[in-house]
């Protein structure tokens, strides 16, 4: 803490993102990141735009993507989509643009540990809502005055999906507020809310490029919703950063919108692996919650999870423990590879015979 600090700076409580160990050899299960490399076509479309053109700037709308998003979708025009430099970025605009309000918003107990640092960022007061003993989410708890909704569906760390029937009960329930749902996992399982997006004028839908499509290093998220939610997120972009997506991360997310079927094999193969990895975890005398995400959260009844956690670190592979109330027993492992699944399968059966 510092004199020159502002106040607002000296309240912040800022999240702490899984780590990025430099080491060698590890098997990394820690942040969710796709095993698998993005599309060739990416990487090609990257190479040719690493030219001389990097001296001007960007499309400030990255209307390229926009209109590939919208076009992906197919029943979404250009203007429906928000494109930022993560979907962290694009999440933060929303929390300032369309959720700061009288009342207070409403999030999940359990839930994506940044809802609550843009709530400090932006003076936002919210009330958590306890998801149930199987750690579902319960629509029926949402019926209550609110600024705004957010929830991931999945739900991270939990991996479990909300049905788009319940989604859309919560739309009716909520006309006068933002409902935001985070799909940062949604091509690993749920079923997308993008296909209300037209009914329900309340309805911000947010996507990455992290994880399914594999980009979690080039940085793009979008949301996509009704022409005036979408306005709001661009007034802010415009007094924030004009810029926000670079030449490379437009072409190669623009590239990896367009190539389905890489798009299609590499989401397929994780969740097989995932069944698999289930499995496997089971076998071992793992509770593993419905998974469907790139990641599985696992408890085991008679081993403590951070001590599992330190085990694994020694062997060279690292997953995520979170040290909060209710989940402190878990462990969330994303799905890699076969081999690195195997390994931890194994690692993990040393751990608990020891
Ligand atoms: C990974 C993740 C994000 C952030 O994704 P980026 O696009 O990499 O910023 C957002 N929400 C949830 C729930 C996530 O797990």
């Amino acid at each position: 803490m510092s004199p020159f600090w502002s106040a607002t700076v000296r309240a912040l409580q800022p999240y702490i993102p899984g780590e990025q160990p430099k080491l060698p050899n590890l098997v990394k299960l820690n942040t969710n990141e796709n095993p698998y490399g993005p599309s060739p076509r990416v990487l090609e479309v990257i190479r040719g735009e690493t030219a001389d053109s990097l001296r001007l700037y960007p499309d400030p709308e990255s209307n390229r993507l926009r209109e590939a998003i919208a076009a992906f979708f197919g029943n979404i025009e250009p203007e429906q989509v928000f494109v930022g430099n993560g979907s962290d970025e694009v999440l933060a605009h929303a929390f300032l643009a369309l959720l700061k309000h009288e009342q207070p918003i409403l999030f999940p107990d359990i839930t994506y540990s940044f809802y609550p640092v843009y709530c400090k960022l932006y003076e936002i007061a919210y009330r958590t809502v306890a998801l149930d003993d199987t750690f579902a989410l319960r629509i029926a708890d949402y019926r209550q005055p609110n600024g705004g909704i957010i929830f991931p569906n999945p739900n991270a760390p939990t991996g479990r999906a909300l049905p788009l029937a319940d989604i859309e009960e919560l739309l009716k329930a909520n006309p006068a507020s933002v409902v935001i749902v985070d799909e940062a996992y949604i091509d690993f399982g749920g079923a997308s809310a993008v296909a209300l997006v037209g009914l329900y004028p309340n309805l911000l839908v947010v996507q990455t490029f992290s994880k399914s499509r594999s980009l979690a290093g080039l940085r793009v998220g979008f949301a996509i919703g009704h022409h005036d939610l979408i306005d709001a997120l661009q007034r802010v972009k415009n007094s924030f950063n004009s810029y926000p997506l670079d030449r490379l991360a437009i072409a190669g997310t623009t590239a990896a919108i367009e190539d389905r079927e890489w798009f299609e094999r590499t989401r397929q193969a994780v969740i097989r692996t995932r069944t698999a990895l289930t499995q496997n975890l089971e076998s071992l005398g793992f509770e593993v919650l419905p998974s469907a995400a790139n990641f599985v959260f696992a408890r085991h009844p008679k081993h403590d999870a951070e001590k599992s956690a330190l085990a694994l670190r020694q062997r060279g592979i690292i997953v995520r423990h979170f040290k909060a109330a209710r989940i402190e027993q878990f462990l969330r492992i994303t799905v890699g590879t076969d081999e690195q699944c195997a390994a931890l399968v194994e690692a993990l059966r040393e751990i608990l015979s020891a």
